[in-house]
């Protein structure tokens, strides 16, 4: 007989027939009860079993993390908080756990202690829930696009190009790591290497997706994008994904609703095809709430939070508004920024992003129209010569989640952007060509995907929104 996976046990209603079901132990309570999961839902199905009479050997066996196999008739359950439960007539142990040794107990855990344990702490409630929202994003991100007839195409994963220019990339070579060949000025000799040159993991497939528009008209990417950043925070990771739409005879506005409407889909997605989850993730945080002083309690729950974003329109800002508010706030004592902004031309900090969505607009925000000097070379240049065609999107308890652009799609004045910020012309060639030829007005934008599973599902370190965690001296999963 072929197992029945738990969702489809839980959600049937068709009783008193044998059925069976696989799953991992969860809790195991009056010598009576066990609590099973597949991992296909965050419910548990309740499986009766008459431990007095299974053989003891058998017995010593059941405990939490154990896979288990159980055969038995399905019946309505008079308990509280279920419907069905399997009256068990079978039992198989297919896998110990060790009590002793087996690190994941039925108790909570702290995410820090989970973090050493990767491979371990996705059977938990709240890793099991993080992950099926995780993928459920994903699927609407792909969905999105997909309805609007997006072309979804992949960019290279090695890359010649620095699309951000912030010199944060890990180095790709197949060069013998003890034994380089060198030039006679003592520099390493690529030309030897598989591809010939230096090459890097990609930051971003922004100007490959750039190129594509320029003749599928709107693509997008989703892939892991990789920055060698040596920085500790809890939005930053080595290795995350990013999607990145780009659209041909989009400007800066057209950008902004593009990216307005795909975050409002995909988190209306998530709401409707992950209730159960969503509603555990809620409790969760409720229950953490608790803990804290009335002070620093959020005055929204995640739920709230959520349908907050999709009832309001984001708050559309330039830059230069933003510092006259940075400029003229006088934070209290206990708030007072770290880094103080005097000047206009002056990059935000987390700290200044997260204040303008969480004390003064109290929405998420669309920063437009930043300096040309704190952004990348591929922006187009506004009118002013002083600041060009950005938007960063900031969300509560995140601050960027979304950085675009309309694109400076005027040969000249591209060439005279990389000429003033030291970018090497030669080396992008082919991405000047796209200006030579057939140019056109084009925008598009770049979203962590973990800072916006980070967002859905209320986590506040990007660590536990991801599988297996890439950061400063943390590879060892
Ligand atoms: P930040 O200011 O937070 O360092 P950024 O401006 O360097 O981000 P972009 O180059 O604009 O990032 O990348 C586009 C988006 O990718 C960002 O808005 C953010 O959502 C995400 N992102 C950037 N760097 C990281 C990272 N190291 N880990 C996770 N997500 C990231
Ligand atoms: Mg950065
Ligand atoms: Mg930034
Ligand atoms: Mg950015």
């Amino acid at each position: 007989m072929k197992h029945t996976k738990i969702i489809d046990l839980i959600n049937s209603t068709n009783f008193l027939h044998e059925v069976k079901a696989k799953g991992w132990v969860r809790t195991f309570r009056n010598n009576q009860f066990i609590a099973l999961n597949d991992g296909s839902t965050i419910k548990n199905i309740q499986c009766v079993v008459d431990f007095e009479n299974l053989p003891a050997d058998l017995l010593k066996k059941i405990h939490t993390g154990a896979a288990i196999s159980v055969t038995g008739t399905l019946v309505e359950s008079k308990g509280a908080g279920q419907n069905v439960e399997i009256q068990v007539n079978n039992l198989e142990v297919l896998g110990e756990a060790n009590p002793d040794e087996y690190p994941i107990q039925p108790k909570k855990h702290s995410l820090e202690f989970l973090r050493e344990q990767a491979h371990l702490r996705v059977r938990t409630n709240a890793f099991g829930a993080i992950m099926r929202v995780r993928s459920v994003l994903s699927y609407a991100v792909h969905k999105y696009f997909q309805d609007k007839g997006f072309v979804y195409f992949n960019a290279p994963i090695i890359t010649g190009s620095d699309a951000e220019g912030a010199g944060e990339m890990f180095r790709v070579t197949s060069l013998p790591l003890d034994n380089l060949p060198k030039k006679e000025d003592g520099s390493i000799d690529f030309s030897e290497d598989f591809f010939g040159k230096t090459t890097n993991l990609t930051v971003s497939g922004q100007l490959e997706a750039e190129a594509y528009a320029m003749a599928l008209g709107q693509v997008y990417t989703f892939g892991p994008t990789f920055r060698a950043e040596n920085s500790n925070t809890s939005r930053h990771l080595a290795e995350f994904w990013m999607i990145e739409p780009e659209v041909a005879f989009n400007n800066l506005d057209d950008n902004m609703d593009l990216a307005e409407d795909f975050i409002k889909y995909v988190i209306k997605y998530v709401l409707e095809k992950c209730e159960d989850d969503l509603q555990f993730l809620e409790e969760r945080l409720l229950s953490e709430e608790k803990n804290k002083p009335q002070a620093e309690r959020s005055d929204m729950s995640l739920l709230q939070k959520l349908n907050f974003v999709l009832e309001n329109n984001f708050k559309r800002v330039s830059y230069t508004e933003a510092i006259d508010i940075l400029k003229g706030c006088k934070p209290n004592k206990n708030k007072k920024f770290k880094y103080l902004i005097n000047e206009w031309g002056a990059d935000l900090q987390s700290e200044h992003e997260r204040f303008l969505v969480e004390k003064h607009f109290k929405c998420p925000v669309i920063l437009f129209d930043y300096p040309a000097d704190i952004k990348a070379f591929y922006m187009r240049m506004n009118e002013d010569g002083k600041t060009v065609r950005a938007m960063d999107i900031l969300f509560p308890g995140i601050g960027e989640i979304v950085g675009g652009s309309q694109r400076e799609e005027r040969y000249d004045k591209l060439v005279e952007r990389m000429e003033a910020m030291g970018v090497d012309q030669e080396e992008l060639w082919w991405y000047l060509e796209t200006r030579k030829f057939g140019t056109a007005t084009h925008s598009g934008f770049g979203l962590g995907f973990e800072r916006l599973v980070l967002f859905v599902t209320g986590m506040t370190n990007i660590r536990d929104v991801i599988p297996f965690p890439r950061t400063p001296q943390n590879a060892e999963f």
